[in-house]
């Protein structure tokens, strides 16, 4: 069979020969007729009379319907950016700078000049812009330093029905505002009906539907419940693609290791299998989730070439923030992963939970944008109806709110518990940041902000590694200290290529140091450093450029800060003990003692043990990122949490151990480890 898997090199020659071929001037007028295609040009003029009106105004209209890309638009040719930028919030990177290109591609300006986008430690704006894209993490950073937002002169929250930490934040901070500022227009899309709660917590503000244009779309349920969701998504693929029907397939998975990591992903087993078809139509797998690169995120968007079908395999960012068009057909694997905060552990556990039927009836509807179309869940009809929740609980609810806890201390609000939630957080749950903020040392015994807590707030980062840089200064380690939090700000630093796993793997363990993840990360960045930063280095070394350009830009954006707040820049040399004390210093909370063969209250954990990747803060299915400390350190610096107990003549003391050299089969070590209870000592 043909199979060209994500068709890259001919994918990428067409499309290139397709648009030398049209000249400038169609594709612009091409573009023109996309905007007037889409159901919110029919009321472009009754949205701008009704935003003319009102300050705030609640704007519902179906996935596609030109929401994030034009009413930006809008406001900008109806005047708004004359006395100050339209910004458009996102909850998700991937979408913020997706839509930012497409709009300047529309606008027909460079992208970062007319339009542009503002994502954590990535700024693409300049003086000229007026239509700003950004996180909605950015916008509530910039209302620290310009509490009233006066830069702007309207603002859109995008993708409200998602209800993300920061959107819920920002809901209370801009109500306050907008009461404030006469000349600030509001307006909160969402892509569901669910809007009235918006309305009145705004104070009954009109809602804006915009006629949608939909056609029936077929619901399939499986029959019997599924055991493997990627095993049962690879069949139902193949069985569209082979049937002759035409039309695009969407494929919903739950995260990023199911597309391409798991079992080789799902997108290596499509196209395996379909290579083992004699005379099988060509099938171009694309995946989109929020770690791809932008390059390869930009390819799904683009039209496939003729005869070829396109299967996009996607996470729950395609659901409602990203709209690829001429999907006919979608399968949903029935979850999704959400970050939730597990009091146990005392942190945010990035996991795989089913879908709402909120998200079911969002991921169907993609498929019924251009025509009829047909949506496959792969769970039955019962388990939508009696165990999936109607919609998803917002994030604020579920996760770990130290960041939230202490923004708004610094913007002055005293009492949390007062401040005006659309849907307050469990009290506990705020309790709990507080009670983290305050074992970090940002939140004295009344509640208050400390003079570190309000450094801490300075820096765009976990609570836990800001204090990590605020300590390294008066340990004399803060040059490396710099370093390892800049390493640790961007995702995927190695790579191992399929066919040189092994290769890469030996290079990777000469970077090695076996008490420490961290002291690896600023091992690879000094030896990249001493190489000149060069990039033929870093493919030497199976490891990412970009990513490694990206962690000096960091560093370099870390490094102002830390000169503003005059905080000094030292390194320790080679006396790296001081830095895991730091580290100590930082994360003595979640500390955990290895202990093999233990059974009794004992959390398994896998350490990841080839990729020492992310950030300690989220717990996924294996500890990342692990550094051994001194149990008498912890003693030391954690003393709310531990102290040191004499036991006969051993004295006892709490120990985290790292085990970076039992390499199994699957390169995971499995190790059990105990976790101590998160309780203070009386
Ligand atoms: P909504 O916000 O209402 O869901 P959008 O404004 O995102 O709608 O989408 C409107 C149209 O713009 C869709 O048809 C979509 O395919 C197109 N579009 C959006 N982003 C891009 C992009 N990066 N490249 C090509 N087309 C895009
Ligand atoms: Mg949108």
């Amino acid at each position: 069979g043909k199979v060209d898997y994500r068709t890259e090199q001919k994918f990428a020659e067409h499309m290139k020969e397709k648009s030398e071929a049209s000249s400038e001037f169609a594709k612009k007028k091409s573009l023109l007729e996309q905007r007037q295609y889409l159901p919110i040009f029919a009321v472009r003029q009754q949205l701008l009379s009704i935003i003319r009106d009102n300050n705030i105004v609640i704007v519902v209209g179906e996935t596609g319907s030109g929401k994030t890309t034009q009413l930006t638009q809008y406001l900008h040719e109806d005047g708004y950016t004359g006395y100050g930028m339209v910004g458009c919030t996102q909850p998700r990177r991937v979408a913020a700078m997706s839509v930012a290109k497409r709009v300047s591609e529309e606008i027909g300006s460079n992208l970062g000049e007319e339009v542009g986008y503002a994502i954590r430690f990535e700024d693409c704006t300049s003086e000229k812009t007026v239509v700003k894209y950004m996180t909605d993490g950015i916008l509530l950073r910039e209302s620290l330093r310009e509490s009233d937002l006066d830069h702007y002169s309207a603002v859109i929250m995008d993708e409200a029905h998602e209800r993300s930490l920061n959107t819920d934040v920002l809901f209370g901070l801009l109500r306050e505002i907008v009461a404030r500022r006469a000349d600030l227009k509001l307006i909160v899309t969402s892509a569901t009906m669910d809007s009235d709660k918006f309305a009145s917590f705004f104070g009954n503000v009109p809602i804006f539907h915009i006629p949608g244009r939909t056609f029936p779309v077929d619901i399939l349920f499986s029959k019997t419940p599924q055991e493997d969701y990627v095993e049962a998504a690879v069949k139902q693929a193949l069985q569209i693609h082979l049937s002759g029907l035409v039309g695009d397939i969407l494929i919903f998975m739950p995260g990023q290791e199911d597309i391409e990591v798991r079992h080789q992903g799902l997108i290596y087993q499509i196209v395996e299998r379909l290579g083992e078809l004699e005379n099988a139509p060509v099938l171009a797998v694309l995946p989109i989730y929020s770690q791809l690169p932008s390059d390869l995120q930009a390819k799904i968007f683009q039209k496939a070439p003729d005869g070829v079908r396109k299967c996009i395999v996607a996470t729950n960012i395609a659901e409602t923030s990203l709209t690829v068009d001429g999907i006919m057909f979608v399968i949903d694997s029935g979850y999704c992963k959400l970050k939730v905060f597990n009091p146990r552990i005392g942190m945010d556990a990035l996991q795989v939970y089913p879908i709402s039927q909120a998200n079911a009836n969002q991921r169907s509807g993609r498929a019924g944008r251009t025509g009829p179309g047909q949506c496959y869940r792969l769970y039955t009809q019962s388990a939508y109806k009696n165990e999936m929740l109607t919609t998803t609980i917002p994030e604020i609810q579920r996760t770990n709110l130290a960041n939230v806890v202490l923004l708004l201390k610094s913007l002055g609000v005293q009492d949390l518990l007062l401040f005006h939630f659309m849907d307050p957080p469990p009290e506990d749950n705020m309790l709990n940041s507080m009670y983290q903020l305050w074992i970090l040392g940002a939140l004295d015994n009344t509640g208050a902000l400390t003079p570190t807590g309000r450094l801490m707030v300075e820096f765009p980062l976990d609570p836990a590694l800001s204090k990590m840089l605020i300590v390294s200064c008066d340990m004399g380690c803060s040059a490396d200290i710099l370093i390892i939090v800049s390493m640790l700000s961007v995702p995927a630093i190695f790579y191992r290529p399929k066919v040189q796993y092994q290769a890469s793997d030996q290079v990777r363990e000469k970077f090695a140091v076996p008490e420490s993840d961290h002291l690896t990360f600023l091992n690879v960045y000094l030896q990249w450093k001493n190489n000149n930063y060069s990039s033929i280095w870093c493919n030497d070394h199976f490891i990412h450029t970009k990513a490694m350009r990206k962690v000096r830009e960091v560093r370099a954006q870390l490094k102002d800060i830390m000169v503003q707040q005059r905080m000094n820049l030292v390194s320790c040399g080679s006396d790296w003990d001081v830095i895991r004390k730091c580290i100590c210093a930082a994360y003595f909370h979640q500390a955990a003692k290895l202990k093999v063969g233990a059974q009794d209250q004992t959390l398994s954990v896998y350490i990841h043990l080839i990729c020492i990747l992310y950030v300690c803060g989220v717990l996924q299915e294996y500890m990342q990122c692990v550094t051994a400390v001194d149990g008498e350190w912890l003693a030391e610096l954690g003393p709310m949490f531990y102290s040191i107990k004499h036991a006969g003549r051993s004295r006892q003391v709490f120990h985290l151990h790292t085990h970076t050299h039992t390499h199994t089969h699957n390169n995971k070590g499995v190790a059990q480890f105990r976790c101590y209870s998160f309780t203070p000592c009386p």
